[in-house]
Formats: structure tokens, C-alpha cells, sequence
């Protein structure tokens, strides 16, 4: 399916993050890149942009041209005078269709600073490019067919990656993994459908058509690839968004302590004092690769005196109520209390928890019967964030729980919900076309079941799309990309 829907005008945008750095990037795309470029800057060469290869680099000035005749490039202009100067920068230029828009591209890297920027930005505007809306650049690239749909939603993955996996999973969706898994998906449903339309078509000729076996085996096996992919959403979005992972316990077992150690730095204030942390600390951390949002809570006591701690139990309750997964702290120089009993309440049921027993450098002295009555058939991990022992076995923990044992950094796992909801809606047309072929139904409800399944499987890659559907990926991306 050809998209090329050319845009009429030209837009422009910072690319770069405002603020003071060594560059700042400025890049036009559009029918008039060039022709607006060439009113801003001069190469030194005094050459227009349409006379320049694609994919060079060239020095030059950027000029304010406030006096100077509207529309009159700059290398005509015989020696504009020192005050237009605004700065020295690099211009690159990317000819149609062999950019990342699919247009005509140039990039101002400019001296980073924000009133230059600015400055540059507002001359090439009154030059008549438009300012980009967020994403519109990559929105370009898709309707200009230099990527589909899951692609570009990839891009805005991997800038937001908080993680080594998640950068993986992104650029693996980029580089196509995840689309060709979805077209190939597409294309063997469309041979059973163009098997069934033919004979539908022509059913007095003798054409060679699958067999019903053949048929009923090409939608089993599609079910179960579209079923599987569902089935990833949960590690995907996981690695996607990252998970949340709550250090949850009685007061003064160390959690604070614990989650600085973790961290590799002192974050939360620790102390011997129970009920030192009131508040709810919240930091990302790698683990293995996985990005994790660990959260310190304020300890679960039960009478809370102060209305402070009253206030920080409330907030650790909703905070383990949002989370993936526990670390549950227990003093393991002690024996269990009443308090880590209700503490342990407080987990959600079903959410993995890694037990640990902290405070190891003192001695373990709880006793392994009484851990068993606790939390029966439950792992705990020696630690001492004082010694820093044992962290390795908890972050080895941290990721088997969460992520499960079995890497898969191929791309194809699904991490977006609007992925999951079209992969739903095929699938469920396709379990009731395959149905009505098994109960012999008529071949128009099958097909009409089976194209259902195809257009959602169209819709995910972007072959079928809505004005409105787009608004909604690309409002998330940032301006300038
Ligand atoms: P929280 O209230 O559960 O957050 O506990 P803190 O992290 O504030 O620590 C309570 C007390 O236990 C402090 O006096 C810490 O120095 C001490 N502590 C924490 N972790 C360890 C550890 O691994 N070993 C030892 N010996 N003491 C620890």
C-alpha cells in the first residue's frame, strides 16, 4: 500500500533538548527546506541548497536577515553586512526521498545555547516554515512509507528506554522484527482468505483450493502466534515501562539502608531510629538490564502515634498496592514479631516477593521452622547492606521474578496496548471464523470473520489508519521528532 501523502508545507523545529550544550539542532523538512535554508545561511561556498549532494556537511554563517528582500538566498546576496552575522554553524543536507522524513531535509547545528537557538528558530519561521507539532517529523516518515506504524511508535520507545533490555526491545522493533512478524502473520491469513474468495467466486471451477485440513490447520496456526504475541504484553510492557518494586517491612529492619544500597548511593536518610522514613522514596535502577523503579516506604507499624506516621503508613499502603513486585525486610538478629506479621498483611496477594534477611553481618537468628510458619515455601536471601553482601543474589532475584528466566530480546514481544487490543481483535474474528468453518457455516461468514482479522492485523501496521489514531501515537512524542 502506497501512503505518500507529501505535505504541502515546511516545518521546522529544535531537535536538540533547549538549554545550554555544545550544539543545538535545528532541522527543516518540507518542499521549501532548501529554499528557506538558503535565506538564513550561507555556505562558504556561496552555494544553494539544491546544488548540494545529499548527505554532505558544509560550513557557513547564519545571517538575521530582517533588511534584506524577502525570498533572496543569501548566496546571491554579494557580502551581507557584519552585524546580520548570528553565528557560525554546519548545515547537512538530505534530498528527498533519502531522509528520515522522506522530504527535503536540512540541519542548522548551531553553538548550543537557548537564545541563539531561539533566535535561529524564529528567523527560519518568518521565512515561512511552520514550527513542528510533537512527532510530526516521524509522523512524516511514516505517511511518507520510510516506516509503518509499529516503527514509529519504536522511536518513541527507544528515546524514552530506560533500560539496556528495553533499548533492545526497541531498536529490535525498529529495525522491523515486530512488523514482519505482524505482515507475515497478515500475508498467511490473506492466502486463506484469497483461497476461500476464489472459490466463492468460482465455485463450478475446478480450482486447486486448500483442503479443509489445510484450512482449519493455516487458522490454528495463526491463532496460535497471535495468541502468543498476547501473551508477551506482560514482559513487554514490563520492559517497556519497567516495573515497580517495593521495599515494604516493619520500621528500623534496614529498608532505607537497603535501598541505598541497591542504588549504590545514600539517598534515603537512615538511622536507628524507627519511623525515620516517613515518606515514600521512589528511584530507577538497573537490573540486569531491566529497568526498575524501586520504591522505599515508610515502615508498616501498627499504632501509629504521630499523625506524620499515620500519614506515612497510609502512603506505604497505596504504594505496595501499585507495586510489581516486594522486597519484605525482616531483622534477621531477631526473632519474627508480631509487626512483620502485619506488615506481611499488607502485600497484595499474588505478587512475587523476595524475602530477605537483612542484618546478616550480625548473625541469622531467626530460625528456619519459624520462616517456614511465616511465609511457607518462600525464598529468603541473607544480606547485609552494611557489608554489602548478598545484593548480587537479590538483583539475580529482582529479575527472575520479574522478568522471568528466559531472556528474549528479539523485539517481538508486544509492549504497547494498542498492539494488544488489535491482536485481540483478530484474534477473537478469527475464532469465530474458524468456528463456522468447522460447523460448515456458510464460506461468507468465514471469510467475513477472516477479513475482520485481516484489517485489525492492517490496522496494527498502519496500513489502515484514522486521522485520529495518529493524533493520538505521535502527541506522545516529544517536539523535534
Ligand atoms: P528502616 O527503618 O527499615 O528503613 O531501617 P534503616 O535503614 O533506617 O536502618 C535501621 C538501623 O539498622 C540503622 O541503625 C542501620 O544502621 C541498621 N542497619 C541497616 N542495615 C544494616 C545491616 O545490613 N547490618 C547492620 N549491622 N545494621 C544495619
Amino acid at each position: 500500500m502506497n501512503r505518500k501523502v507529501f505535505q504541502e508545507d515546511t516545518i521546522a523545529a529544535l531537535i536538540t533538548p533547549p538549554g545550554e550544550g555544545g550544539v543545538a539542532v535545528i532541522r527543516l523538512s518540507g518542499p521549501d527546506a532548501f529554499t528557506i535554508t538558503d535565506q538564513v545561511f550561507k555556505t562558504k561556498a556561496r552555494a544553494l541548497c539544491a546544488s548540494l549532494e545529499s548527505h554532505t556537511i558544509h560550513l557557513g554563517t547564519i545571517y538575521r536577515t530582517e533588511t534584506a528582500e524577502e525570498g533572496t538566498p543569501l548566496a546571491q546576496t554579494v557580502k551581507p553586512p557584519q552585524e546580520w552575522v548570528l553565528d557560525q554553524a554546519l548545515l547537512s543536507i538530505f534530498r528527498a526521498p533519502h531522509s528520515y522524513t522522506g522530504e527535503n531535509v536540512t540541519e542548522l547545528s548551531l553553538h548550543g545555547g537557548m537564545a541563539l537557538s531561539a533566535k535561529v528558530l524564529e528567523l527560519i519561521l518568518s521565512r515561512g516554515a511552520r514550527f513542528a507539532q510533537p512527532g510530526e517529523f516521524t509522523r512524516r516518515a511514516f505517511l511518507n512509507n520510510k516506516i509503518d506504524l509499529t516503527q514509529a511508535e519504536a522511536v518513541q520507545d527507544l528515546i524514552k528506554s530506560k533500560s539496556d533490555i528495553s533499548i533492545r526491545t526497541a531498536i529490535g522493533q525498529l529495525q522491523g522484527g515486530l512488523s514482519q512478524r505482524f505482515k507475515a502473520l497478515k500475508e498467511n491469513l490473506m492466502k486463506l482468505y484469497a483461497h476461500m474468495e476464489a472459490f466463492l467466486d468460482f465455485p463450478e471451477e475446478d480450482l486447486e483450493v486448500y483442503s479443509d485440513g489445510e484450512m482449519l490447520r493455516g487458522m490454528s496456526q495463526a491463532r496460535e502466534v497471535i495468541q502468543a504475541l498476547i501473551d508477551s504484553f506482560k514482559r513487554g510492557a514490563l520492559l517497556r515501562e519497567g516495573a515497580k518494586l517495593v521495599i515494604a517491612g516493619k520500621p528500623n529492619v534496614g529498608k532505607s539502608s537497603l535501598f541505598n544500597a541497591l542504588l549504590e548511593r545514600d539517598r534515603a536518610l537512615v538511622s536507628e531510629y524507627a519511623g525515620t522514613t516517613r515518606d515514600t522514596l521512589e528511584e530507577w535502577l538497573e537490573v540486569k538490564g531491566l529497568a526498575v523503579r524501586l520504591s522505599d516506604t515508610a515502615g508498616l507499624m501498627q499504632n501509629a502515634a504521630h499523625p506524620l506516621d499515620a500519614m506515612g503508613v497510609e502512603r506505604t499502603k497505596k504504594t505496595l498496592q501499585e507495586a510489581s513486585a516486594y522486597l519484605f525486610v525482616v531483622d534477621a538478629t531477631r526473632p519474627l514479631e508480631p509487626e512483620d506479621q502485619a506488615a506481611w498483611l499488607n502485600l497484595q496477594n499474588g505478587r512475587p516477593i523476595v524475602g530477605i534477611l537483612h542484618k546478616a553481618d550480625l548473625g541469622v537468628h531467626i530460625k528456619k521452622d519459624e520462616l517456614a510458619q511465616f511465609a511457607p515455601a518462600f525464598c529468603w536471601l541473607e544480606v547485609s547492606s552494611k557489608k554489602r553482601t548478598g545484593l548480587e543474589q537479590v538483583e539475580e532475584k529482582i529479575f527472575e521474578v520479574l522478568a522471568g528466566t528466559h531472556e528474549d530480546e528479539s523485539g517481538e514481544q508486544i509492549t504497547r496496548l494498542r498492539h494488544k487490543s488489535a491482536l485481540e481483535a483478530a484474534l477473537a474474528a478469527l475464532k469465530r471464523s474458524e468456528k463456522a468453518f468447522h460447523e460448515r457455516a456458510s464460506l461468507e461468514l468465514v471469510t467475513l470473520d477472516l477479513k475482520i482479522a485481516i484489517d485489525s492485523l492492517r490496522e496494527l501496521i498502519g496500513e489502515i489508519y484514522s486521522e485520529d489514531l495518529l493524533d493520538v501515537i505521535f502527541s506522545e512524542f516529544c517536539i523535534g521528532k
